[in-house]
C-alpha cells in the first residue's frame, strides 16, 4: 500500500535539533510533518539517557523546554541541569501539540528520499496502518526536507557528500587531529543511573564519569566502547555486547556498596557518525579562534570534548565564542535539503564541542526558519536571504541568540 501526502517541510528525527526545526518552521507559517521512528520525541535525551544539559547559549526552544522542565520535573527543579527523560519527551510533545501547522508522525521511519535530478522532493516513510491493512509506505512530498536524524541517513540517501572519521592534522591545520586520517569516530557510551538504597552506605561511585544529581542518585556516563561503524546495525550490536561486558561488573560493585542500578538507557549512546559536507565546514581553528561568520545562526563557546577512540580524551572547558554559519547546514550540491544537529558540516574535532543539546536545538531552529522562508519565497534553501533569516531567527517566537547578542565572558 502506497499513500501520497503533500506538505511544505518534512523534518526527519525528533531529537533536540528536529524538535527545534519543526517548531520553528511551523511557527514561521509552513505546513510541517515531523517524522520520528520512536514513540516519544526527545532523541538522545530519551534514547541514550542523556539527562543533563551541557553549557551553551540558552535561548529559543531549548529555553521553552527548560521552562516546562522547571514546572514538572523534580530533578530539574533541584539540579538545574539534570532532568528525567520522560519529562524532556513530555516538554517536546507539549510544544509540538500547541502548533496547528505541525503534524507529528511518531513510530514512523524514513527509509529513503524522493528526488528529481539533484533536488530532494520528499521522503519515503514506513508506518503500520492497522490489523487489516498492515504496513504502508508514505511518500511525503515537500518543498524542503530537513535531516535531523543524527546520523545523516537522509542526506546520505540523497547522495550528499559526507565525512566519517577523523581528518588528518594537515588537512585544516587542526592541532588536536591525528597525524593520519582514519575512519574512527568518538567512543560510544551507555548511560545509566544508580541510587543509594542503603542509608548506611557512604560510598561515592568512582568509576567512569558520573554526576551526583541529588536525592542519592547518580547519572553515569557509563562504559566507553569503540564501534567500528556507528551507522551499521551489526557493528552497533557488537559494541553493545562489549558494553554489557564492561557494565555488569560495575553494576555488581554498585550493588555491593548499597546502591541499585535504577535505569539503563534504551540504546548505546552514539556521539558521532556522518557529518554532511556543506558549503562551509566548521573546523577546530574556527572554534579556537572564536571565528565570526557573516551568516551566523547560533554560537558556542563550549570547549572541545572528544572521547577519542584511543581513549585520550580531548577536553577543554571553554573556547572563545564562535559562530555556526548557516552554510554549514546547506549540503553541497544537493537542493531541497538542509541538515541540522550533530550531522552538520564540521570536522571531527570541531563537532566535539558544539554537538550538545542546547546548541543543536538552535541549529535546528535555524534550519526550520530557513526552510519556511524558502517555501514562502519559492526558492532553494541555499538561496534564502541570510539577513532575513537572521532577523526572523532572533525575533519572537524563535528567540535564537548568537555571538552578536552575547554579553557574557
Ligand atoms: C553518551 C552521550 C552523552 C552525552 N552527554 C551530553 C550531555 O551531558 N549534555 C548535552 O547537552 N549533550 C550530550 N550529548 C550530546 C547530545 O545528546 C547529542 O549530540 C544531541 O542530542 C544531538 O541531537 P540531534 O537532534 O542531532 O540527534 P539525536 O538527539 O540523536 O536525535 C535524532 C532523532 O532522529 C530519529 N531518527 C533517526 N533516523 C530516523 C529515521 N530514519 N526516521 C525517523 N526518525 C529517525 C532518532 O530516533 C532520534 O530521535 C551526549 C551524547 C551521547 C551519545
Amino acid at each position: 500500500m502506497v499513500e501520497e501526502i503533500r506538505t511544505d517541510v518534512v523534518v526527519v528525527g525528533g531529537g533536540p535539533s528536529g524538535v527545534g526545526a519543526a517548531l520553528s518552521a511551523a511557527r514561521e507559517g509552513a505546513a510541517v510533518i515531523l517524522v520520528e521512528e520512536d514513540a516519544m520525541l526527545g532523541g538522545a535525551a530519551v534514547d541514550y539517557g542523556v539527562q543533563a544539559f551541557s553549557p551553551g547559549i540558552v535561548c529559543g526552544v531549548n529555553q521553552e523546554i527548560r521552562r516546562i522542565l522547571a514546572e514538572k520535573d523534580y530533578l530539574y527543579k533541584a539540579h538545574g541541569r539534570a532532568f528525567c527523560s520522560h519529562w524532556f519527551a513530555y516538554a517536546c510533545r507539549q510544544l509540538a501539540a500547541a502548533e496547528p501547522n505541525l503534524h507529528v508522525f511518531t513510530r514512523a521511519t524514513a527509509v529513503d528520499v524522493l528526488k528529481e535530478g539533484n533536488r530532494v522532493t520528499g521522503v519515503v516513510v514506513l508506518v503500520r496502518r492497522g490489523a487489516d491493512r498492515g504496513m504502508a509506505t508514505l511518500r511525503i512530498r515537500s518543498h524542503v526536507v530537513i535531516d535531523c536524524s543524527g546520523d545523516g541517513d537522509i542526506a546520505f540517501a540523497a547522495g550528499c557528500e559526507y565525512r566519517y572519521g577523523r581528518e588528518a592534522r594537515s588537512e585544516f591545520g587542526e592541532v588536536h587531529a591525528p597525524e593520519v586520517a582514519d575512519r574512527k569516530v568518538q567512543l560510544c557510551t551507555w548511560m545509566f543511573k544508580s541510587r543509594r538504597i542503603d542509608p548506611a552506605s557512604t560510598y561515592v561511585p568512582d568509576f567512569d564519569y558520573n554526576r551526583d544529581i541529588g536525592f542519592g542518585e547518580y547519572l553515569h556516563w557509563g562504559c566507553q566502547v569503540e564501534c567500528t561503524d556507528t551507522t551499521d546495525d551489526a557493528a552497533l550490536r557488537e559494541a553493545e555486547r562489549a558494553a554489557w561486558e564492561v557494565m555488569l561488573p560495575h553494576f555488581a560493585i554498585l550493588e555491593e556498596k548499597g546502591f541499585a542500578v535504577t535505569y539503563v538507557a534504551p540504546r548505546l549512546g552514539i556521539r558521532e557518525s556522518r557529518r554532511i559536507v556543506g558549503e562551509v565546514m566548521v573546523t577546530e581553528n574556527d572554534c579556537e579562534e572564536g571565528r565570526r561568520f557573516p551568516d551566523a545562526i547560533t554560537s558556542s563557546n563550549r570547549g572541545l570534548d572528544s572521547w577519542e577512540p584511543d581513549r585520550q580524551k580531548i577536553y577543554q572547558d571553554r573556547t572563545p565564542m564562535y559562530d555556526i554559519p548557516y552554510r554549514a547546514l546547506v549540503p553541497r550540491g544537493v537542493d531541497g535539503l538542509l541538515v541540522a544537529g550533530r550531522c552538520i558540516s564540521a570536522t571531527h574535532i570541531a563537532l566535539s564541542g558544539f554537538r550538545v543539546m542546547v546548541t543543536v536545538s538552535s541549529i535546528g531552529q535555524a534550519a526550520g526558519v530557513a526552510a519556511a522562508l524558502a517555501v514562502a519565497a519559492h526558492c532553494q534553501p541555499r538561496e534564502v536571504n541570510v539577513a532575513r533569516l537572521q532577523q526572523r531567527l532572533e525575533s519572537p517566537p524563535h528567540n535564537v541568540r548568537w555571538s552578536k547578542h552575547w554579553q557574557g565572558a
